[in-house]
């Protein structure tokens, strides 16, 4: 198993996420085919892929040319058979543990022996969309950010079963797409949006409870803590449809998170205070 041996790229779903992967892999030299179920939402794909290449010819990142060599490389389908030839297969389809283990019980029958099963899962477990196959040594969580041209960083999610050579595979993969890279075991919401997703769900709490306008709740979270989006504005960039699943999923398998964390007393207890003090939870000179 190496990454050397990939080069066609299968991506399963064609909206936000899936065309956004469609587009890097492809701008790094993959073939790449993208399906999704209906050819209007194929089509849609594209669109968005076409406005983002539009965008990087305007600000001088690629050429004309270039980007119309990104587009060549990208075929549309709706047949998720086009993918059996693919390589390293990614499904960004909707966040939905059943509609994702069909997809993979799918991509089981159809996809080469030795291909590379990833999902793009914000916070469902790996393991149980792994176990939808007879190969779940072959499934790994590769989590592109949004959007997934811009954002540098994807998340490297192991699951129970994941072969540890593919793990080392995926990282190598999203590294030559120019990312960088993390890696987080399968808990709920992984490292991201166990923290990501109830800051937001926090800020739409305060927005709802009067505590102040939408602007001032996204100012405040902009200029008082230096997150370059308030929670807000950053639900509507995630897709509230998305936020609401991914706080679902982590409401029941993680119960009430928001009392003070134990370590947190513990550590003020001792007076490990963070900078101030020379010691928190990282050290300092
Ligand atoms: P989206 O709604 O924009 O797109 C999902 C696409 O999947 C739709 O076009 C839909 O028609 C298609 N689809 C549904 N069932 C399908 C099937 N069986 N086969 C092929 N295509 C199918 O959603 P999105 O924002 O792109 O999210 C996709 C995945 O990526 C989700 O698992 C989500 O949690 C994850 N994710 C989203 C974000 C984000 O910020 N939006 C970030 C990281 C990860």
């Amino acid at each position: 198993m190496d990454v050397e041996t990939i080069d066609r790229v299968g991506v399963i779903g064609a909206g936000t996420m899936g065309s956004g992967i469609a587009q890097v892999a492809a701008t790094h030299g993959y073939d790449v085919v993208m399906r999704d179920i209906e050819q209007e939402f194929v089509e849609n794909g594209f669109e968005t892929i076409d406005d983002s290449l539009g965008r990087l010819i305007s600000n001088e990142t690629l050429t004309e040319d270039e980007a119309a060599d990104v587009r060549d490389r990208i075929t549309g389908t709706t047949d998720l058979e086009d993918l059996a030839d693919c390589d390293l297969i990614v499904e960004a389809a909707l966040e939905d543990l059943d509609v994702k283990r069909d997809i993979f019980g799918d991509l089981d029958e159809i996809a080469a022996d030795d291909a590379v099963l990833a999902t793009n899962t914000s916070t469902l477990s790996i393991t149980s969309i792994a176990s939808a196959t007879e190969r779940p040594e072959s499934v790994v969580g590769l989590h592109f950010m949004n959007p997934v041209p811009v954002m540098p960083g994807v998340e490297i999610v192991v699951g129970e079963q994941t072969d540890p050579e593919l793990v080392d595979v995926a990282h190598e993969f999203a590294e030559d797409l120019g990312k960088t890279t993390w890696e987080s075991d399968d808990k709920p919401g992984f490292v991201t949006n166990r923290i990501l997703m109830p800051w937001i769900n926090e800020g739409i709490r305060a927005f709802d409870e009067g505590v102040a306008t939408k602007e001032d709740i996204d100012a405040g979270m902009e200029l008082g803590t230096n997150v370059p989006m308030g929670p807000l504005t950053l639900a509507d960039h995630i897709g509230l449809d998305i936020c609401l699943h991914a706080t679902e999923t982590l409401h029941e398998e993680l119960g009430d998170r928001y009392k003070p964390a134990y370590l947190l007393k513990r550590k003020v207890e001792a007076g490990e205070l963070g900078k101030k003090t020379g010691s928190g939870f990282y050290e300092y000179e």
